[in-house]
């Protein structure tokens, strides 16, 4: 068997290495490293792949959240709503900015921000709602762009997790994870379903003039050259990264599919079994099919309801089966974001979820053997 990594860049390399290669020389040869041509025609291949009217690629994830809020102007003492179980970079920038973030708790099985919170956490200084399509499945976009219509908020969607995946609306329309809300921010972190080979990012809206603002904000504030208007930063993809993302974008969606056929296999292997609980795939879809893209599978994330979730990674990893524990402490008690307004009564999905989640080995070049190994592990480990 080969040997089961978290995540098989590797593997993926292989099958792309040609084109890779060659375009990495053609780079090297023009010397035309930031935004150069391949930043370029890899902009327009993505607005099209998701249509919607304008990519901004930027540095990272991380500066794309932080300046979708520059860009819609938002201000100190604005209160931003987001959820309490997400990776860190969601809230760090809502504070970097001087914002107020308002962390509230998420949906026990879809682990995506709840609803009934977040309407209870609107007041009048609330600007705007930020979703984490956590794991790879949409959070409740219909519902949240009603929240955001009635109340006059900004939806900004956190898609780092979730690009390709597709929402369906309740009136059936189809629409790319990232071109809902009023603005959305990526990640192309190497580990992403769309990875580069370093760091990179982008931006995505259908607003011409948001568009407008933040191609000056991520460029220094400058809309003409050496005229400085608004205070920007330095955020640009390199043109190496884009040659990657470029090789990967036209075969984005076989490997979300691959996603998804493993999660399938791992949902078969390890259904009716005690103190398992599977993962949820949502979007008025039933279960899990080849020809919908409804969840992408960024994580392949279990519930261990017997208390003995420390212990099964434990196992796992004596085993030599890599898994991740995302996410092992609530935002709401890191010490950067403590805020005496939060109760723990505030907080009990979140706080039952960070005890019981377990995320299993998931990536494009996962095989049939690696995954029989890992389930037998586990339902060893739970009878
Ligand atoms: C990865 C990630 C980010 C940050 O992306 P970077 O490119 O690492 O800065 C933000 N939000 C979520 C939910 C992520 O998973």
């Amino acid at each position: 068997m080969k040997k089961i990594q978290m995540v098989d860049l590797q593997g993926q390399y292989e099958g792309i290495k040609e084109q890779v290669n060659a375009s990495f020389k053609n780079v090297l040869d023009s010397a035309a490293f930031i935004n150069g041509p391949e930043v370029h025609a890899f902009q327009k291949e993505l607005e099209e792949y998701l249509d919607v009217k304008h990519v901004i690629p930027c540095a990272n994830g991380t500066d794309a959240l932080q300046i979708c809020m520059m860009g819609l102007g938002l201000k100190p003492g604005d209160e931003v709503i987001t959820a309490d179980f997400t990776f860190a970079a969601t809230v760090e920038v809502i504070a970097l900015l001087g914002l107020t973030p308002i962390l509230v708790d998420v949906d026990k099985e879809t682990f995506n921000i709840d609803i009934n919170a977040v309407k209870k956490a609107i007041t009048p200084k609330t600007k705007a709602i930020v979703p984490v399509h956590l794991f790879g499945q949409c959070a409740d976009m219909d519902a949240l762009l009603k929240i955001a219509n009635e109340h006059k908020l900004f939806l900004i969607e956190d898609n780092a997790q979730a690009i390709g995946a597709t929402y369906t609306s309740k009136t059936g329309k189809k629409s790319k994870a990232g071109s809902l809300g009023h603005v959305a921010a990526t990640s192309f972190f190497p580990s992403k379903n769309l990875g580069c080979y370093g760091d990179g990012g982008a931006i995505f809206t259908n607003d011409d003039e948001l568009a407008h603002t933040i191609r000056g904000m991520v460029n220094h504030g400058m809309y003409k050259r050496y005229h400085h208007d608004v205070v920007g930063v330095n955020s640009r993809l390199d043109s190496l990264q884009a040659v990657v993302l470029r090789a990967k974008l036209p075969k984005l969606d076989t490997y979300n599919s691959l996603r998804r056929n493993s999660a399938r296999k791992y949902n078969e292997r390890l259904k009716n079994q005690p103190y398992i609980i599977l993962p949820k795939t949502v979007n008025n879809c039933e279960g899990i099919c080849d020809t919908c893209d409804c969840h992408v599978f960024h994580q392949y994330t279990l519930r261990i309801t017997n208390g003995k979730r420390d212990a099964l990674v434990k196992h796992l990893n004596e085993n030599n089966v890599p898994c991740g524990v995302y996410y092992p402490i609530p935002l709401h008690q890191q010490k950067a974001y403590v805020d005496e307004r939060y109760k723990e009564t505030d907080f009990p999905v979140t706080n039952m979820l960070v005890e019981e989640v377990i995320s299993l080995p998931m990536h494009t070049e996962l095989d049939d053997e690696q995954i029989n190994f890992i389930t037998k592990l586990i339902i060893e480990f739970v009878n």
